[in-house]
């Protein structure tokens, strides 16, 4: 596996869900309610709105070959991207599936020692700092971006760029860190940025390894890094 270009690398953005901590029944919980939100919006049953929205990513993968985020099957299915996280945080209760995972923490307090950290999320800015806070991460963070700023899901250029302006780092010194690729990283790959691909707890640790065992090397004529795709 090639090691990320840390010499370069002065800060790291997290996507939230998914990567920081990994929880199926909570992820799970999402959908359900996401399908209960489309329910309300079309009048139908919440088991009929699961099959709408099945449906209706299995329709964008076909066009798109992508992924498609439950906040873009709700728009596309009439609903309203800011009203489905209003439910969310009137409805989701994290703390009832998560659990603080002290190897997380101590993994991010060291990263911080070497690079400012950021959270780059789809959630909403409430929830987001509900579950940072209830899993001992807010204090390693220098900011965090979600998605009231615009009510745009990632993938979202613009974001990305505003991100990147926030942060005032150059591409190739701002490491996006997501478990999709097509959500979390190839926007950001795309602007020049490095990208590691962290599904589970493990590779998320190894991510340290990753950044410590790195070669310094003159990144300035090479073309853009390719994303360590975790084995
Ligand atoms: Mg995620």
């Amino acid at each position: 596996m090639p090691a990320l270009p840390s010499a370069e690398i002065r800060s790291i953005v997290f996507d939230l869900d998914g990567t920081l901590y990994v929880c199926d029944r909570f992820a799970a919980e999402i959908q359900k309610t996401g399908a209960a939100y489309v329910a309300a919006l079309k009048g139908i049953s919440q088991s009929e709105a699961m099959r709408l929205i099945a449906a209706t990513r299995h329709r964008f993968a076909e066009e798109n070959g992508a992924t498609q985020t439950l906040s873009a099957v709700c728009s596309e299915l009439g609903g309203s991207v800011r009203e489905l996280h209003d439910f969310f945080v009137r409805t989701l209760r994290p703390e009832a599936y998560l659990v603080r995972d002290e190897r997380v923490i101590r993994l991010l307090e060291r990263l911080a020692e070497r690079f400012s950290l950021y959270v780059y999320t789809n959630n909403n800015r409430i929830l987001t700092t509900r579950i940072m806070n209830y899993l001992g991460l807010d204090h390693v963070v220098c900011d965090i971006f979600t998605i009231d700023e615009t009510w745009q899901g990632k993938p979202d250029r613009e974001m990305v760029g505003l991100v990147l302006e926030r942060i005032a780092g150059a591409p190739g010194a701002v490491l996006f860190v997501g478990d999709r690729y097509d959500v979390d990283l190839r926007v950001p790959e795309q602007f020049g940025c490095p990208v590691y691909l962290s599904q589970t707890l493990e590779q998320l640790l190894r991510l340290e390894e990753l950044l410590v065992t790195a070669p310094c090397a003159d990144t300035s004529t090479a073309p853009a890094y390719p994303p360590v795709v975790p084995s």
